[in-house]
């Protein structure tokens, strides 16, 4: 049984957070970082031509392939990174006490399991899928959600230029 305040804070199909609660951890994490001096990295994640996966395969096997994404992102995840979705197949994760260099590592890790374990549509079908990450470190002092959102977008935005499937830093 959920909690009504958990289905407000819970992104109905996938069940990770919505957009409302990762903005809210992202703040608290924030200060958290600054006043202990620890690190903390945000992951944006976008599928990528997630377009052609509801052109190709409609939208009931492209909502199969937003939670095979979220799935994955759980199993390769530790239980205090908090995993939110941010649009419609844009998803971030804030990994606190973890450096740009050891986000690099786990942001790798994610993307090759995308890459290699399909969405199951049925015995019949499977949907092959890759995934784009933007990475950006906390900078001390006046970070803010949306400037620490802003960069990490903005490496997403190089990593899909650059031909998708591919983690990029912020620099
Ligand atoms: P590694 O996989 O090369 O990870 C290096 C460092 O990246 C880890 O150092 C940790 O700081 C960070 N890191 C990696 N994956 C994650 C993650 O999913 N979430 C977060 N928040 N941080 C992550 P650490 O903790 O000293 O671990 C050293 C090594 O121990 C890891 O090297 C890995 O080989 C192993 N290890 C630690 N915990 C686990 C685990 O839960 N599962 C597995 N499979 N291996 C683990
Ligand atoms: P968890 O910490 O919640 O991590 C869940 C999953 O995230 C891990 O499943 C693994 O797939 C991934 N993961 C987390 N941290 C790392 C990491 O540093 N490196 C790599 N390569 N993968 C990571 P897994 O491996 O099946 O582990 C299940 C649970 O077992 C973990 O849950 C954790 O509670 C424990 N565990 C496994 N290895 C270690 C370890 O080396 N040290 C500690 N302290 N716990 C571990």
């Amino acid at each position: 049984e959920q909690t009504l305040n958990q289905l407000a804070s819970r992104d109905a199909l996938t069940q990770c957070w919505n957009r409302r609660m990762i903005d809210e951890l992202m703040s608290s994490s924030i200060a958290e970082s600054n006043r202990k001096g620890t690190p903390l990295t945000l992951m944006v994640i976008d599928i990528d031509h997630f377009k052609n996966v509801n052109d190709t395969y409609g939208h009931a096997s492209g909502d199969i392939a937003l939670k095979h994404t979220v799935d994955i992102l759980n199993q390769n995840l530790r239980e205090y990174d908090q995993v939110g979705r941010y649009g419609g197949e844009e998803f971030v994760v804030l990994l606190p006490s973890t450096d740009k260099s050891s986000a690099w590592g786990i942001a790798e890790r994610i993307r090759s399991s995308i890459q290699y374990s399909p969405a199951i549509i049925s015995d019949a079908e499977t949907i092959p899928l890759t995934v784009s990450i933007g990475l950006a470190e906390v900078r001390n002092g006046n970070e803010t959600p949306l400037s620490l959102f802003e960069r990490a977008d903005k490496a997403l935005y190089t990593a899909k230029q650059k031909g998708r499937n591919r983690v990029i830093f912020d620099d």
